[in-house]
């Protein structure tokens, strides 16, 4: 079992998958933090991972507006914390009541709120591989934090490599993951 995991998507697609392939695996409290800068791919990965939960509006990015719910199979809480300053104003936002155990909490950004993240969470970031803004590559790395998200974990790559798989022309053989 891994903790940590990083994968290398070629393109927007791909990203959705990847966030898609994390559906099956998420209960209601389940916590997802999101780094990486601006343009990295976060609210792609986001709605990727809203439709495989049956969300069937357009996810778009809670960038000015802060905080977007949906609702699929569960209740999806997916924050922007980018235009935050300070902790003072997480406060204000009501971040802490954000973590509703009935629903699944999303941050982008979420390495800005990390005091205000729970023990157990699964921190994603996503990393353009070349600064040219036409390449698609982006380093997505997976750090499960707390035991029942290393197993949560393995079940996302087992899915990912499938579909991957699935929707690609070159058939991996489920070694696109990588420990890390
Ligand atoms: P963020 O939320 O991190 O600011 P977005 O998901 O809003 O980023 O935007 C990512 C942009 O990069 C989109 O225009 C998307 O089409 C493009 N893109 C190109 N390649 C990829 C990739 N491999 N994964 C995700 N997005 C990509
Ligand atoms: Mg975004």
């Amino acid at each position: 079992m891994q903790r940590a995991l990083e994968v290398i998507s070629e393109s927007p697609e791909e990203t959705r998958i990847l966030g898609a392939s994390l559906a099956p695996t998420l209960v209601p409290g389940d916590v997802i933090s999101l780094g990486g800068d601006l343009g990295a791919g976060k609210t792609t990965f986001v709605q990727g991972l809203g439709a495989a939960l049956g969300v069937d509006q357009v996810i778009t990015s809670p960038t000015f507006t802060l905080v977007h719910e949906y609702i699929g199979r569960y209740l999806l809480v997916h924050v922007d914390v980018y235009r935050l300053n300070s902790f003072q104003e997480v406060i204000d936002l009501g971040f802490e009541e954000l973590a509703d155990p009935g629903a699944i909490l999303i941050v982008e950004w979420g390495d800005a709120v990390l005091p205000f993240l729970p023990m157990r969470y699964l921190e994603i970031s996503l990393r353009r591989l070349d600064d040219a803004e036409a390449l698609t590559q982006r380093r997505i790395s997976y750090r499960a934090h707390g035991p029942d998200w290393v197993h949560k974990l393995g079940a996302m790559r087992d899915a990912a490599e499938a579909l991957l798989d699935a929707a690609s022309l070159e058939i991996s053989g489920g070694h696109r993951f990588q420990e890390s």
